[in-house]
């Protein structure tokens, strides 16, 4: 792993000083494949018909453990989430997990899953069957925090539109039917929802088209809303509740609604605390010291989620800048190219690969992680 010290920072920065936007990271799909090949990994390249969406594998058969990578990144803000250094992390971890392939059996995989802000692709490549067959998947996420397991929430995207009447907006507004209105009475009625949903439930949203002169009543508006929960059960109770304040918005005004719920739901996140111990374990023997679980309790979503609801997961975070510091910040894409952001992915492809080593090296420690995922289900 040392000995990949300079081609890992390379590859990981590489990344970061060509940021690329969901299902474009046609560069750095072919960098990190190009280095597991190099490493004498067989490639596939746009597996589930995602052009940027990849399998590198080395070694046969069971069990199969698969170190997931990422690497998009946000719009006008870069590699804001670290994915850079996500995508290094999981290249060299598998890489470097090869001796133990080699000694004990088994099979390692490197799969590259594009776009995970907003478009969720390991929900797309989970329906399509590419995690169906696997043992184990882990990632670690750069973050604020030295943390094994993470609280994710089930989350599902929104999108509104409302159709009014457009009319001059001072001679003949009675004429008009405000488009715009019923978008502002429907955030005011998800305001008024918000004092009575459960703890942990998110609702926000942003208002995407609001009219085009002051002097016209507009008579169209678009928003797009996340509606988020703990579990899928209260996720679909809350998605109805919210759909209703739009509904009542558009009875109030007489504008008409237009909604759709896109595709892709995230999740939310089961943490196999087995695996988590393990590499906690393993990541506090280079030094790095991990609490199991974020005394915070802060939450976002994650399409890992999605994964870990098929095949025993973790998802650590590796502190890779101080807890002021927000992720999704330009400060945190900073820290993403930073001495400490390479440290955190080495630590955290260290940590994998040690992991991956005590799994196939143990059948045992296997057979116990399995056993908690069955009866967490
Ligand atoms: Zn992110
Ligand atoms: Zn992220």
């Amino acid at each position: 792993m040392d000995a990949q010290h300079h081609l890992l920072s390379e590859l990981s920065l590489k990344i970061h000083s060509n940021p690329e936007l969901g299902f474009k990271e046609v560069k750095a799909a072919a960098w990190i494949t190009q280095y597991l090949e190099e490493n004498s990994f067989s490639i596939e390249r746009g597996i589930c018909e995602l052009s940027t969406a990849f399998r590198g594998s080395y070694g046969q058969g069971k069990p199969a453990i698969a170190i997931l990578a990422e690497y998009d990144a946000l719009p006008k803000l870069g590699h804001a989430c670290g994915h850079n250094l996500i995508a290094a992390s999981a290249a060299g971890a598998a890489v470097a997990s090869k001796p133990a392939i080699d000694q004990f059996g088994g099979s390692i995989l490197c799969i590259g899953t594009p776009a995970e802000e907003l478009h969720g692709g390991k929900a797309i490549m989970a329906d399509r069957g590419v995690f169906d067959n696997l043992d184990i998947a882990m990632i670690v996420h750069p973050g604020t925090h030295d943390i094994a397991t993470i609280q994710s929430l089930a989350a599902a995207a929104l999108e509104i539109e409302f159709f009014g009447k457009a009319a001059h907006a001072a001679t003949r507004p009675e004429t008009g039917i405000n488009a715009l209105e019923a978008m502002l009475q429907s955030f005011a009625a998800i305001n008024s929802l918000r004092q009575h949903i459960k703890d942990k439930a998110r609702i926000h949203g942003i208002i995407t088209h609001g009219g085009e002169a002051a002097n016209v009543v507009p008579d169209y508006s678009a928003g797009t809303f996340l509606v988020r929960a703990e579990d899928d059960a209260y996720l679909s109770e809350l998605q109805q509740k919210v759909i209703n304040c739009f509904i009542g918005a558009a009875t109030a005004t007489g504008a008409r609604l237009e909604y759709k719920w896109a595709g892709i739901c995230y999740e939310a996140m089961r943490n196999n605390i087995t695996l988590a111990r393990l590499f906690r374990q393993n990541v506090k023997s280079l030094g790095r010291e991990m609490q199991l679980s974020n005394p915070n309790k802060s939450f976002g979503s994650t399409d890992m989620g999605n994964v870990s609801q098929l095949v025993p997961s973790i998802h650590p975070s590796v502190a890779i800048a101080p807890v002021h510091v927000a992720i999704h910040s330009p400060q945190f894409a900073s820290a993403a190219a930073s001495e400490a952001g390479i440290q955190g992915l080495l630590d955290a492809a260290k940590a994998l690969a040690l992991t991956v080593t005590d799994l196939v090296a143990n059948p045992e420690i296997l057979t116990k992680v399995k056993e908690e995922f069955q009866q967490q289900k």
